[in-house]
């Protein structure tokens, strides 16, 4: 046994806290085999007992000899994050609140429909944007999940529905990196996390059933086809630069010309032809609701192969916003109808357990004072009335 290595990155050292091999992708968990002297189909063997099968003690997984058995018992360890509560909503959608190292709290959501079942997982505690009509980031930021903490995320669910028994039919089809956070600004473990999802030997779900959603992060957007080809959804909800700039502050940095560029590139960067993206535009009353937004959106999203989710903005206290009315989103899908989109409408689920989109807020400390920040405004603003942000930022 080394002490040390330079091969993974990974100290392996006796006395040292455990490695928590939860969350080690497959090439992780081959040098750290190969770094304990052991060979290469430990690897499969592993990603099956802790996956597939829900297990996290090394003396149940009965086809490791003893002397390994014995020896991971010592390094390391497989420690899914703690689950706090479990809500269900009346519509089937359940709701999860985990512990992670350090105490923090996050929320993955599940949503029942009739032909799959997905999963959306948080990628940070809080998130480092400030969306101005997001939960989360009215909340603030915290830290990064590890990779640990957010496959643990598909763990916890998994085992929530009886899941670790092959002879069942999947109930989690779907995963959706929509949850609390930006999963660009955590780009590693994101990368990994997602890797174990379409793992054969641990989740096996296909790259067109795992996405990612970015407010646009461009760099690491512009690396991102480089190491993985899950589908994306961009996380759009204005037509134009000067709404946007409102809406998703990150669009100050990098503006909707830059990001639908690298969102193309992304495509061009897969494998398989016909990919779309997921456009996301949430639809907020007389904001961003108007026929001449559908209509600049349109044209704006001409040379990008998308299909376009419609979100109603679901209310949250303090949000200063209103959901869209019915006629306006059904006139604002006409116009995008018309110029031959293809364009679904997300219906509300789990609003009776605050897991509906755009609503998941976890219980954490807030490191960046945002939240307190948003709270003050709130109090000096509370009698005026709500803020609109017009067409073109007017
Ligand atoms: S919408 Fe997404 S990126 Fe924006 S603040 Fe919310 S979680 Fe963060």
């Amino acid at each position: 046994m080394t002490s040390s290595t330079e091969t993974t990155g990974i100290v392996i050292e006796p006395q040292a806290e455990k490695i928590n091999l939860l969350g080690l992708s497959a090439d992780k968990l081959e040098r750290f085999f190969a770094d304990i002297g052991e060979k290469r189909f430990r690897v499969q063997q592993v990603l099956k007992w802790i996956h597939q099968r829900g297990v996290t003690e090394f003396a149940a997984m009965t086809d490791l000899s003893k002397g390994l058995r014995e020896k991971l018992g010592d390094l390391a360890e497989v420690r899914p994050p703690e689950l706090v509560s479990q809500h269900d909503s009346k519509d089937g959608t359940r709701k999860w609140l985990v512990r992670t190292d350090g105490g923090e709290c996050v929320e993955a959501v599940f949503i029942p429909e009739k032909d799959r079942g997905t999963l959306c997982v948080s990628s940070q505690i809080g998130c480092s944007l400030d969306c101005s009509f997001c939960a989360t980031g009215k909340q603030g930021f915290n830290r990064n999940l590890s990779a640990a903490e957010i496959i643990g995320q598909v763990w916890v669910a998994v085992k929530s529905f009886g899941g670790f028994d092959e002879r069942r039919d999947r109930v989690v089809t779907n995963v959706v990196m929509m949850g609390m956070g930006e999963p660009l600004m955590n780009f590693d473990n994101v990368v990994d996390a997602m890797g174990l999802m379409m793992h054969d030997c641990a989740y096996g779900l296909s790259k067109r059933r795992v996405t990612l959603s970015t407010a646009g992060v461009v760099p690491a957007l512009d690396r991102l086809g480089d190491v993985t080809d899950v589908s994306l959804a961009i996380s759009l909800h204005a037509p134009n630069n000067p709404l946007r700039n409102e809406l998703v502050p990150i669009n100050r940095k990098y503006p909707l010309e830059i990001l639908l560029a690298s969102a193309r590139n992304y495509l061009h960067k897969l494998p398989d032809t016909h990919r779309k993206i997921t456009i996301e535009y949430t639809l907020i009353d007389q904001v961003n609701d108007r026929p001449e937004h559908a209509r600049e959106l349109a044209q704006l999203l001409k040379e990008l192969p998308c299909k376009i989710n419609l979100i109603p903005f679901n209310p949250f206290p303090n949000s200063g916003y209103a959901r869209v009315s019915g006629n306006a989103l059904e006139r604002f899908r006409d116009i995008l109808y018309k110029q031959g989109y293809t364009v679904t409408v997300r219906s509300t689920r789990g609003d009776d357990i605050a897991a509906a989109c755009g609503q998941l807020a976890g219980d954490f400390n807030d490191l960046t004072r945002r939240k307190a920040r948003h709270e003050e405004r709130y109090r000096r603003n509370e009698n005026q009335p709500v803020r609109m942000v017009g067409f073109n930022g007017s």
